[in-house]
């Protein structure tokens, strides 16, 4: 879709379910989720979470940039997958080969959001590409998590090459679309502001009950507090704002606009795929 002067495309990586929900929100009641069941029915499996991992493409001035890598090849990450390495595929179904790709922004680091910075054998999927990344992110990702397999094949395969570009908040992928800070969810998360007709906010609310309850906490954000905080000062510029807000675990390709309805704050999809 077109936003603004800017191409937008959401690629879907992989679906999958990836816990139950009382070990990924464990200070929530089972009975809080059932407004959110009716609400986003895709993202329940009965007592577990489904999540969608869903990529960007973006065209603008003469350049192709990728916001995330998705979870990867087939395999690579122990959650319970329904279906995965969709990103090569759909962005083939775009006209847009890997070689075709200027950049590859990385929100963060998770292994969700770096799958296909490489193949399988280590080899960099997109040989033309920058990879974009927040120091803080890279640091945290080749210490704490050093000897986790995903960051040796995705990140240490392009550190090594030296394809890795520090970027922090303001840095602009093109002009016009600069880098937001949406500190919490992991060090170095980055947001992505696209003009003022939308914000792409990455994992800052993993889930769209999140927006309406942005004080519950989920486990997999590094500092909870300072993630519903963010949630917190997001808000007033998302809700009934002219804006798209933008994330890759919403269902429907997560393009859509944050609305108050019924005393909720609700996500809505804008261009269902
Ligand atoms: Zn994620």
């Amino acid at each position: 879709m077109k936003v603004g002067d800017v191409e937008l495309y959401p690629v879907t990586d992989a679906w999958g379910e990836l816990g139950e929900l009382g070990a990924l929100y464990p200070e929530v009641p089972a009975e809080a989720w059932e407004p959110y069941r009716e609400l986003y029915p895709e993202l329940f499996a009965e007592t577990r979470g489904r999540l969608p991992c869903t990529c960007y493409l973006i065209r603008s001035s003469g350049r192709t940039v990728l916001v995330d890598t998705g979870v990867g090849p087939p395999g690579l990450w122990d959650w319970t997958a329904e279906r995965e390495g969709g990103l090569l595929s759909g962005l083939a179904e775009l006209g847009v080969e890997p070689s075709d790709v200027d950049a590859v922004f990385l929100t963060h680091v998770h292994i969700d959001h770096v799958g296909w910075n490489a193949d399988a054998h280590g080899v960099p999927v997109f040989p033309n590409a920058r990879y974009l990344l927040h120091p803080d992110g890279l640091m945290w990702a080749l210490s704490a998590r050093a000897d986790a397999p995903y960051v040796q094949r995705c990140l240490r395969s392009v550190t090594k090459r030296r394809l890795v570009d520090d970027v922090e908040a303001g840095t602009e992928i093109v002009p016009g679309l600069p880098m937001v800070d949406l500190p919490g969810h992991l060090p170095g998360h980055l947001g992505l502001r696209l003009g003022d007709e939308a914000v792409l906010i990455a994992d800052a609310a993993v889930h769209p009950a999140l927006l309406d309850q942005p004080g519950w906490l989920y486990v997999s954000d590094y500092d909870p507090e300072t993630c519903a905080a963010t949630r917190r000062s997001v808000l007033p510029e998302l809700i009934d704002q002219d804006v798209l807000v933008v994330c890759g675990h919403y269902p429907h390709g997560g393009i859509g606009r944050v609305v108050r309805r019924n005393g909720r704050v609700i996500w809505e999809a804008s261009s269902p795929v």
